[in-house]
């Protein structure tokens, strides 16, 4: 998606460790206009999955999450990272490695709003080893609810986590594929004289 790779291009900062931060638009401050614009995208790509709820992890895939939602016209439900104690009976819960904190996460999400006849359309901000997405697929599978596709704002195509995806066969749109950061450069799949790991 050009609009994402340009903002990505002026405002993404490549850091140590193959990470990219997007605080300026996604992870901090936010960008109203451009989660409109990535919700929109997404709810056209899937219009036809028969999508009845969004499902996504606190915090930063809320806002695209959010506006597919209401492009939609479904719920979205957020994992929660601190499970209260009192609500454990009623939880699915996972643990999940972050590739950014390096520390494991429980992500929670209520039995009452996920069920097994939910058709989930799954939302993040990024794919990098797929942890996250592993994670909510686990929980989507504890609830017999079906995932008809995942939706991720940038993925790093060089990591694990799309290949992964594709091996298990659902659907996967990322509205921006980051080939390389390698140098502190971003270069997108499609590039000249890149390769993606497809
Ligand atoms: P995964 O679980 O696919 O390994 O990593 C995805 C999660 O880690 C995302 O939800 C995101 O919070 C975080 N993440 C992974 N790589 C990056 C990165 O390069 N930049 C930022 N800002 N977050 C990342």
């Amino acid at each position: 998606m050009e609009l994402l790779e340009r903002e990505i291009r002026e405002n993404g900062q490549v850091l140590e460790g193959g990470v990219l931060k997007v605080d300026n638009f996604l992870n901090h401050q936010i960008n109203p206009k451009l989660m409109k614009a990535l919700g929109d995208e997404f709810a056209q790509l899937f219009k036809d999955a028969g999508v009845n709820k969004i499902l996504t992890v606190e915090t930063s895939g809320i806002a695209p999450a959010v506006f597919a939602g209401l492009e939609l016209d479904v719920p979205v439900v957020f994992g929660r990272k601190n499970k209260s104690l009192t609500l454990q009976d009623n939880m699915y819960t996972t643990s999940v490695y972050s590739y950014t904190k390096q520390i494991s996460n429980e992500i929670s999400i209520s039995k009452d709003y996920l069920t097994a006849s939910d058709r989930v359309l799954i939302i993040d901000d990024f794919l990098a080893n797929g942890q996250a997405v592993a994670g909510l697929l686990s929980i989507c599978k504890s609830a017999g609810a079906d995932v008809v596709g995942i939706g991720i704002v940038i993925e790093k195509s060089f990591q694990k986590g799309r290949r992964w995806v594709e091996e298990t066969g659902i659907r996967i749109e990322s509205l921006a594929r980051v080939a390389s950061l390698d140098n502190n450069q971003v270069v997108f799949v499609g590039e000249e004289g890149t390769e993606s790991n497809e």
